[in-house]
């Protein structure tokens, strides 16, 4: 293909995602496939002569669509949202065509000096504290992961080198290796399971702190744990608050948990994923309250702020603590400007050497939704929930099972958890909506995730008619077969 035939197919492939997101509504929200499909549809290895464009783009609709999970349908209620916009389409387009991979300043300066300033523009979006700003000549600074999983990995290494370099010169009789197998880092019940993963990967224990029954962790239980543990010999040194958990949507209690983490040495991450981009409005700011204390924040805009996947914004107030953890400097990365004190190196920030240039997403929706623009997604979002809330309150034979805060309403038939296994299973075999089910405690539940940018009053109203009506043909039989019994 030629930059002749690119123009060409490059607009006609920008009417096909046009049309694709315009008529999503149409498609069936969940695929029909069984495990294995594709194998069957497509040849066993890649062509030996070159293909046609027609050949391949005639595929899309036969091979891929069939298989494809509408994330962007106004009836997908499933998970969180992942964010999706015009804008940031158009910004990846424009990434993909530098091509550049930005490792270092000089690797391409714009990719790093643009994500360094639109972190400080998005800080300040939410009202971060100044020592979380890069500035001109800030401690701290922003970077852009990859995903949450990553910021809490990130964060729990630069905390265990941390810690380890501050315990051996305190007790230099201790080897690194009795230092790694007392550390201990702690996260709610609650948490995102990708923070046990971290804790895996980095060879340290974890332990789960308990929430209390708002599925919130208190200052009092994390206290309990590490008083338990520091008297048995243990070196409690990471500490991830969420902040809008995956389950429910609780907040753990920043401003009891800080001051004991800042005492006790304790590395606190802030994992708000899904609810921190509801910080740009001043309605939900008082959730971040407390973050002061904290060593590094991460929140995902490829979740809930317009930004398409992948674009998790992480903040540290001291840069200092991830390149101590992370530097390594051969020869084919050096770079002569180096010495100077302006340079941020983003690979040392971060796992991977390579990125891309995900800043241009997050500079392109930013400039044209404009904070407001932004607001107004959130809080129409967040307006829908509570639609989606009244109307099962006004149903006796439903709950809701967690206040509903932001985007998410976990509710359940009143009843067992098999008969909510049932009612789930019915859901999402008719396949006209998309829900996922989570624990709260002993209870199955179901979760109702606004998700689609584009949804609707009227998509929330017909899918609680749905849930409705699927409800009551389910109570039919189940209380038949349990007569009969
Ligand atoms: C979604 C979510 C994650 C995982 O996000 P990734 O960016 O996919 O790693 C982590 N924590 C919480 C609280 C989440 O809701």
């Amino acid at each position: 293909m030629d930059a002749t035939e690119f123009r060409k197919r490059g607009k006609e492939m920008v009417d096909y995602v046009a049309d694709y997101l315009e008529k999503i509504e149409k498609r069936q929200v969940f695929p029909d496939v069984e495990p294995g499909y594709l194998r069957t549809l497509i040849p066993d290895c890649a062509p030996q002569d070159p293909e046609s464009f027609e050949d391949v783009f005639k595929d899309i609709e036969k091979i891929i669509m069939p298989g494809v999970t509408h994330w962007h349908s106004p009836y997908f209620f499933a998970y969180f949202p992942s964010a999706s916009s015009f804008p940031a389409l158009l910004a990846d387009m424009l990434c993909g065509g530098i091509g550049c991979v930005g490792f270092s300043w000089a690797a391409s300066p714009a990719c790093t000096e643009l994500e360094t300033v639109m972190l400080d523009w998005l800080g300040k979006m939410i009202s971060l504290p100044e020592e979380f700003l890069a500035g001109r000549d800030g401690q701290g600074g922003g970077v852009i992961q990859g995903s949450a999983s990553e910021a809490t990995l990130v964060a729990l290494l630069a905390a265990r080198t941390k810690t380890i370099r501050r315990v051996r010169s305190e007790k230099p009789e201790l080897t690194e290796a009795d230092i790694m197998g007392r550390l201990v880092a702690y996260a709610s019940d609650q948490a995102h399971s990708s923070v046990e993963r971290a804790a895996l990967i980095s060879g340290v224990k974890m332990k789960s702190v308990p929430s209390d029954d708002t599925f919130a962790v208190h200052g009092s239980a994390l206290k309990k744990i590490l008083d338990e543990d520091k008297a048995s010999g243990l070196i409690p040194f990471f500490f991830c608050a969420t902040l809008g958990t995956t389950p429910c949507c609780s907040f753990d209690k920043l401003l009891e948990l800080g001051p004991i983490c800042n005492k006790e040495n304790i590395w606190m991450h802030i994992d708000a994923a899904y609810a921190g981009s509801a910080f740009i409005c001043p309605e939900f700011r008082h959730f971040l309250n407390g973050v002061e204390f904290a060593d590094s924040f991460n929140f995902n805009p490829h979740k809930w702020l317009l930004v398409n996947f992948d674009c998790s914004a992480m903040w540290v107030k001291k840069r200092s603590d991830l390149i101590g953890a992370f530097k390594l400097e051969p020869l084919y990365l050096q770079h002569h400007h180096q010495e100077s004190g302006l340079i941020t190196d983003y690979r040392h920030w971060q796992i991977p050497l390579g990125r891309r240039f995900r800043s241009l997403k997050l500079w392109f929706v930013l400039r044209m939704y404009g904070v407001t623009g932004l607001q107004e997604h959130i809080r129409k979002h967040v307006r829908l929930s509570h639609q989606f809330e009244h109307l099962v309150l006004q149903d006796e034979r439903f709950e809701i099972c967690a206040e509903v805060v932001l985007g998410l309403v976990c509710f359940r038939l009143k009843g067992s958890n098999e008969l909510n296994k049932a009612l789930l299973k019915s859901i999402n075999e008719a396949k006209k909506i998309h829900l996922v089910p989570c624990h709260l405690r002993e209870k199955f539940v179901l979760r109702f995730a606004i998700c689609s940018r584009t949804v609707e009053s009227t998509h929330v109203k017909f899918a609680w008619q749905h849930i409705s009506q699927l409800a009551t043909e389910l109570l039919k039989t189940w209380e038949q077969n349990h007569q009969q019994q």
